[in-house]
Formats: C-alpha cells, sequence, structure tokens
C-alpha cells in the first residue's frame, strides 16, 4: 500500500482534494491510501481515505513552525511514502521546513508524475522552464509542492475515516494575531474562470480597457508576466509557471510570444485564440484560432462588435 499525506490548505480546500489524483498515479501500481490532515478545518471534506482532524489556537495555526511540528508528529505515527503540500504562500512556507525536519528532499512545483521500472519519478520545468525534468526519489516520503489547479481530482464522493489527532508538546508560539483581514478583491480569480482574455507585451493599451471585452464574454482579465514585470498589472492575475495555472474554455492571448513558462500555466485549456503580428510565434501554435495583426486593435474592434 502506498499511504500518503495531503496538507489541506483552509483557503484552498478545492485545489488540496484535487491532489488525490496526483496521488493515485504516484502510486502507479500499488494501491493508494490518501490521508488528509486540517488543522483546525471546519465543514466536511470528501475523496480521501482518512482525515486527520487537528485542533490548535488560532496564533499556533498561523504559525510555520508549529505547523511543522505537527506534520512532523503526524509522519512519525502513520510513516507516510508521500507528503504533498499545495504551494500556496503558507504551503511554500511549510514545505522547505518540513522537508529539512524529514531530512529528505523537496521537488517544488511539480507539474506531472511518471512511475516506471526505474522508480517514481516527479516531473518539473528547469532552466528556466526550457527543459521538463524527471527527478527520481529516493528517500521516503516523497515530497513535493505542486500549483493549485494542476491536477483534477473526478468524484470526491466517498466519506473519510475521521481520525482526531492530538499534538504533544508544542512550543508556545510567539506570534499574536491582531485582526484578519478579508481579501477585498470582488473579482474572481483566473484560476475559476471560464474564459480570459489575457494580454501580453504585444498589447499596448492599458489592461482596465480590456475588462468590457472581458465581460461581454463573461469572463476576466489575465496577463503574461511582461506586463507584471513592467508594473502594468498585478501577479495575482499573471498565468504561468510563476503565476496561475488556469483552464478556461477559451483563453484569448493578446500579443503573447508563448514562452515555456507562459504555457505551462495553460493547462486543459480548451480554446485558444492568439492575436499576434508574427506568424511564428510559438503561441500560435497551440491555437485553435490566429489572428494575424494588431492586438490592441482586434480586442477594441471585437469589443465594440459585442456591444453593438
Ligand atoms: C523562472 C521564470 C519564470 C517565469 N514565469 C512566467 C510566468 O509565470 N508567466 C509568464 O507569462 N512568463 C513567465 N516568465 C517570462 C517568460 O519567459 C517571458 O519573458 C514572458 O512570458 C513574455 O511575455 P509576453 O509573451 O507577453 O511578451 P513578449 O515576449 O514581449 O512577447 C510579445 C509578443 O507579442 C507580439 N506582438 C508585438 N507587438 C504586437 C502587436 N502590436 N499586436 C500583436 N502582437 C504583438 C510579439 O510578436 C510577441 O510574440 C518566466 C521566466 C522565468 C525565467
Amino acid at each position: 500500500m502506498f499511504k500518503a499525506l495531503i496538507l489541506i490548505d483552509n483557503d484552498s480546500v478545492e485545489y488540496s482534494l484535487n491532489l488525490i489524483e496526483l496521488i493515485h498515479r504516484l502510486a502507479g501500481d500499488e494501491v493508494a491510501y490518501v490521508y488528509g490532515l486540517g488543522i483546525n478545518l471546519s465543514g466536511e471534506v470528501k475523496g480521501l481515505d482518512a482525515m486527520i482532524r487537528v485542533n490548535i489556537p488560532m496564533n499556533q495555526q498561523k504559525d510555520s513552525r508549529i505547523f511543522t511540528d505537527i506534520i512532523e508528529q503526524v509522519h512519525k505515527k502513520y510513516q507516510f511514502d508521500s507528503i504533498i503540500i499545495l504551494a500556496t504562500d503558507f504551503g511554500r512556507m511549510i514545505a522547505p521546513r518540513l522537508a529539512m525536519r524529514l531530512e529528505v528532499g523537496l521537488v517544488a512545483d511539480i507539474t506531472d508524475v511518471e512511475v516506471d521500472k526505474r522508480g517514481r519519478k516527479l516531473i518539473r520545468p528547469a532552466f528556466s522552464g526550457n527543459i521538463m525534468a524527471k527527478i527520481v526519489c529516493e528517500s521516503s516520503p516523497i515530497m513535493a509542492s505542486v500549483h493549485p489547479n494542476v491536477f483534477h481530482a473526478d468524484e470526491l464522493t466517498s466519506e473519510p475515516e475521521i481520525i482526531n489527532f492530538i499534538p504533544t508538546e508544542l512550543k508556545a508560539s510567539t506570534i499574536e494575531v491582531l485582526d484578519i483581514l478579508e481579501n477585498e478583491q470582488d473579482t474572481i480569480d483566473i484560476r475559476e474562470a471560464d474564459v480570459l482574455v489575457s494580454a501580453g507585451g504585444g498589447f499596448t493599451k492599458p489592461i482596465d480597457e480590456l475588462k468590457v471585452l472581458a465581460e461581454k464574454l463573461n469572463g476576466i482579465v489575465a496577463v503574461s508576466k511582461r506586463l507584471v514585470d513592467c508594473k502594468k498589472a498585478p501577479r495575482e492575475i499573471q498565468v504561468g509557471q510563476s503565476g496561475k495555472t488556469v483552464s478556461p474554455s477559451l483563453y484569448i492571448a493578446l500579443g503573447i510570444y508563448g514562452s515555456t513558462q507562459h504555457i505551462e500555466g495553460l493547462k486543459n485549456v480548451k480554446e485558444i485564440i492568439s492575436v499576434n503580428t508574427d506568424l511564428g510565434a510559438p503561441m500560435n501554435y497551440l491555437a485553435n484560432l490566429v489572428v494575424h495583426g494588431d492586438a490592441t486593435i482586434f480586442a477594441e474592434k471585437l469589443r465594440a462588435r459585442l456591444q453593438e
């Protein structure tokens, strides 16, 4: 049996549960038994084989050192073959600490896995995204972090066995929680969008001008890293390896070259329309429809046509 643990991120429960699919693939011919670890997690979760619940004071919950202590204690008890952590801000703080503590390697931001006679391989971009490296893991537990939305699990219906775990001898936290501010953004997350109107270096107007077009298509605006780097857009809406992985039905790429790092963020996209002045841009080879021309003019004309 291949025993694996998913750390359930309280702010990204659905994305955390999608990692069940990754574990089943990583198990290969072995039967996977998937545990979830929820710290102060309210509500039910489905699809796991077992759910380990831990309740601690709020200030301890915000303390990555205490979180690491708890996972280490849980691992000592259950001896997992693999521990998978979602690469959210909090997950990124926990994963390297835990790997250090367990004295194993950590493969960050994996995008795929492969299992064959040579063992279990974790796949991730390397050399600035120019190659996909297959990393054979010989230490146990196999530890990896994964961007949200890279894997999708179907039919998360089974009820897990509930295990209430009481950690011992936790240190007092030096963190004091003064206030918790809700995210004030009223836009939906680009990972949830069904249509994305995405601007790159070839789109010359301010991206706010794309909002009406996006709304007409029932979608929202996204960007490539080029626009984030030149401060024309916030990082929350960046698609790609160092941004978010998206899976809309329609992705309109306005003046986006199609670097490997950008394409890395396009997972399960159904249709791509690429608007580019360069017919040889790699994005055009991925696209279902290529418009050879100016991206800003195209966006403006399409908006006007849809508003008519
Ligand atoms: C470690 C690492 C991580 C990275 N992560 C990401 C990531 O998460 N996301 C990401 O996007 N990038 C990422 N990058 C950067 C990436 O390598 C590219 O630099 C970036 O994607 C380029 O963005 P772009 O295609 O919009 O711009 P450009 O490279 O400037 O391309 C502009 C495109 O627009 C076309 N164009 C020019 N003028 C017009 C016009 N008037 N009308 C229509 N088309 C026109 C050009 O032909 C070209 O194809 C990363 C890089 C590294 C090293």
